[in-house]
């Protein structure tokens, strides 16, 4: 790191610095220049961080030059990571040389909602199924999912049509029954900084979809990533879905430059939810478009059989014309970049 100090400061203020540095291990070279002194220092960042050095008085500002993220940071694994979900014979993989279409109901609600869902999701080319048992509302009077109740419908719906399931858990009580019966479990935007669940579903062993914040900045949804990553699961999803600005007539804004960016800050591959940032069906294919052009590993989408019935989200849900042109949109988009579809 590189600390810039004030002006004039006294050379006992520069020599107490160095002192701190030394002291906690470190190495500190002062450099001085006709205006400004900067102290370059080297050492363990984890713990020279933690010295407070922007603190004291002497000091103007203290730059990191490493990420504060590091299990998911690209800068460390150069490589772009794989992460497989599922098991054989029905196995998902999401990353680099592959486009992975996840879809499925934004809710269960009946076993014939979601199996009708399924299908509509396997018709599509999906290689995930999503449901949602346990719903993160805005209203407490709204919709909460069917619990354990949805996860067996999801159980026996991956039994008939053959796909893994990513569901979402929003209380980490819960961690043993989802992750008993999911394959992947996804974390919501409104979860994002979510600290105990972060770390719940790091150490169960399962793969990890987790969302950006609504209001989260990159490096925030990074550090929210390395929480999981800390307790030994690397097999984490990003998942760009939106996030909030000044525009009313989408749900959300999706932040496309998030793709490209985030592929470059983390290892980790990067799927788009258009459906959840447009929160408008007319949007949701072209959203995907853009997504798949700008570099996404997977697209994720709602569909519901009758999307004016559903009970979350319907406005957004995908019906059978528009999962028709999805899944040819995706198919087209990730042949022309090279990926294998599935
Ligand atoms: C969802 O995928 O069902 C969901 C609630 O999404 P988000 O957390 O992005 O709002
Ligand atoms: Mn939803």
């Amino acid at each position: 790191m590189v600390i810039v100090l004030r002006t004039g400061v006294p050379p006992e203020a520069i020599q107490q610095l160095v002192s701190v540095v030394d002291a906690a291990g470190g190495s500190a070279f002062v450099s001085r220049g006709v205006e400004r002194t900067i102290i370059g220092v080297v050492g363990d960042d984890d713990v020279l961080a933690n010295l407070n050095l922007h603190v004291y008085d002497a000091v103007s500002e203290v730059i990191r030059v490493t990420r504060p993220y590091k299990l998911v940071s690209r800068e460390n694994h150069p490589t772009r990571s794989v992460v497989t979900v599922g098991s054989a014979p029905t196995l998902a993989h999401i990353g680099p040389d592959t486009f992975t279409l996840i879809a499925g109901p934004c809710a269960v609600e009946t076993p014939e909602q979601t199996l009708a869902a399924a299908k509509m999701a396997r018709r599509a080319g999906a290689a995930l199924l999503r449901g949602g048992a346990y719903k993160p509302r805005t209203s407490p009077y709204a919709f909460q999912g069917l619990g354990e109740r949805g996860l067996r419908i999801l159980n026996e719906v991956r039994g008939e049509i053959g796909l893994p399931v990513v569901t979402e858990i929003v209380d980490a009580h819960d961690i043993d029954v989802v992750a008993a019966h999911a394959d992947m479990l996804q974390v919501g935007t409104r979860n994002m900084q979510n600290f105990g669940l972060l770390q719940a579903v790091g150490g169960v062993g399962k793969p990890v979809l987790l969302k950006r914040g609504l209001t989260a900045t990159y490096e925030e949804w990074l550090m929210a990533a390395e929480y999981i990553a800390q307790r030994g699961n690397l097999d984490i999803v990003l998942c760009e879905r939106g996030i909030r600005t000044f525009e009313p007539a989408t749900r959300n804004t999706l932040d496309v430059s998030a793709i490209p960016m985030m592929q470059s800050l983390s290892h980790l591959p990067v799927i788009v939810d258009p459906s959840h940032a447009s929160g408008r069906r007319e949007l949701v294919v072209p959203l995907a478009r853009a997504g798949i052009g700008a570099g996404a590993d997977g697209v994720m989408v709602d569909v519901h059989p009758h999307p004016e019935a559903a009970l979350v989200d319907g406005p957004q849900a995908l019906d059978d014309p528009a999962v028709e042109e999805l899944g040819d949109a995706c198919r087209r988009l990730a042949a022309l970049l090279g990926r294998r579809t599935g």
